[in-house]
């Protein structure tokens, strides 16, 4: 679904991404782990071009995504995204934000989109807010809309960017929870986390990235069980 080739990515002299090489399945669940700073987010936002690689090559569907001319409108309502902080419209209701972007972006009948921002809605059990409005709402229960609304658009792909790491500890469980969810019902991730015990739990495939490049990925059991590289084992030992 998703191929990765050489990305490179500089901030002025800064060389934040040095050459990033992945392929990505459908229906994978990737999970990408690492020390702070060590390009996660650049990597992520490189994926659906908020940022503008600086080399290499993304292919998205095997269309060539970094390629001068692609249209990325078409190609970012397909990948959805959920950060740290949810974002959330404030002057519209909860049902009001899961049906925005499909009514103007994708043209969606009114109807339709709010028939299947109900249908989300019970997927992360917050049917009963469809007329609150966002400021009422719990972090938790917030992130769980977001994560709505994203699907919503009915996105190829979902990238998730420390969705849980601007939470209360008592809330981090509903939305890894919804998160499982939606693993578990095919959806292709991919998953900047801090939380290992959903990492080796709901990965396909886990990412240690340090430095600007991936040290080493593989199984759950592999990288956590058995890491290769002192890296791999020196940030485990602090996170774990
Ligand atoms: P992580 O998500 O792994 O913590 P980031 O991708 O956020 O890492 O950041 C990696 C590095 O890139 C950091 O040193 C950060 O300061 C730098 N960086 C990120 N975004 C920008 C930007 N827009 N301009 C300049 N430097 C940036
Ligand atoms: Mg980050």
């Amino acid at each position: 679904m998703i191929t990765v080739k050489q990305l490179r990515k500089s901030f002025g002299k800064n060389e934040i991404l040095k050459g990033i090489d992945i392929d990505i399945a459908k229906g994978e669940v990737v999970v990408i782990i690492g020390p702070s700073g060590s390009g996660k987010s650049t990597f992520l936002r490189c994926m659906n071009l908020l940022e503008q690689p600086t080399n290499g090559e993304i292919l998205f569907e095997g269309e060539p995504i970094t390629a001068r001319g692609h249209n990325i409108n078409v190609t970012r309502e397909k990948m959805g995204m959920v950060f740290q902080h949810f974002n959330l419209f404030p002057h519209k209701t909860v049902l009001q934000n899961l049906t925005l972007a499909p009514t103007q972006v994708r043209r969606q009948s009114g109807k339709e989109a709010e028939k299947i921002a109900l249908e989300l809605l019970r997927t992360v059990g917050l049917e009963d807010k469809k007329n609150t409005y966002p400021n009422q709402l719990s972090g938790g229960q917030k992130q769980r809309i977001a994560i709505a609304r994203a699907l919503a658009m009915q996105p190829h792909v979902m990238l998730f960017d420390e969705p849980t790491s601007a939470l209360d500890p008592e809330m981090v469980g509903e939305v890894l929870d919804v998160m499982k969810k939606l693993a578990e019902g095919g959806m292709t991730m991919v998953i900047v986390t801090h939380e290992m015990g959903f990492a080796r739990e709901v990965g396909d495939r886990i990412i240690f990235m340090d430095n600007g490049q991936i040290v080493e990925q593989g199984t759950p059991e592999q990288v956590f069980g058995t890491p290769s590289h002192d890296r791999t084992r020196d940030f485990l030992a602090k996170v774990l």
